[in-house]
């Protein structure tokens, strides 16, 4: 089981099963949506269960699918086909804890910011080092 929530905590939840894979869409709309590309947990909706869902807002974004938000943060919830299809993309960083997840699909990767850019960062930062930056006011 894992568990996961949006970024102010109004919407929560856990899955049932035990998916070992994510993917990463990196599509116009995904782009524009998420800033960056949607990555994404695929479920069953059935092992999805909502701990409040009075924040759960969602936008018919295609013919054939929804998006979920956060109605009070704005945070990404899913990519949910609204044909009768019986899995979503949970949004990958809901999740508490992403141990045991491999990277699998990679969608429109010619779409993806760092193909559009050509370039690897210039300057990455883990989490430690970015913390030490904000602390010293330099950021
Ligand atoms: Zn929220
Ligand atoms: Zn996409």
């Amino acid at each position: 089981m894992r568990t996961g929530k949006c970024m102010c905590g109004a919407v929560s939840l856990t899955i049932r099963s035990e998916p070992d894979t994510f993917n990463a869409c990196a599509c116009d709309m995904c782009r524009r949506l998420t800033g960056s590309q949607f990555m994404s947990v695929w479920v069953p909706f059935e092992d999805v269960t909502i701990k409040d869902a009075a924040q759960v807002r969602t936008i018919q974004s295609s013919d054939w699918a929804e998006r979920g938000f956060c109605g009070a943060c704005g945070s990404s919830l899913w990519y949910r086909p609204t044909g009768g299809e019986p899995g979503v993309g949970l949004s990958l960083g809901l999740f508490d804890d992403l141990s045991g997840l491999a990277f699998d699909g990679h969608w429109y990767t010619d779409k993806a910011i760092c193909a559009l850019l050509n370039q690897p960062p210039k300057s990455p930062m883990t989490e430690a080092e970015v913390d030490t930056q904000f602390e010293s006011g330099s950021a």
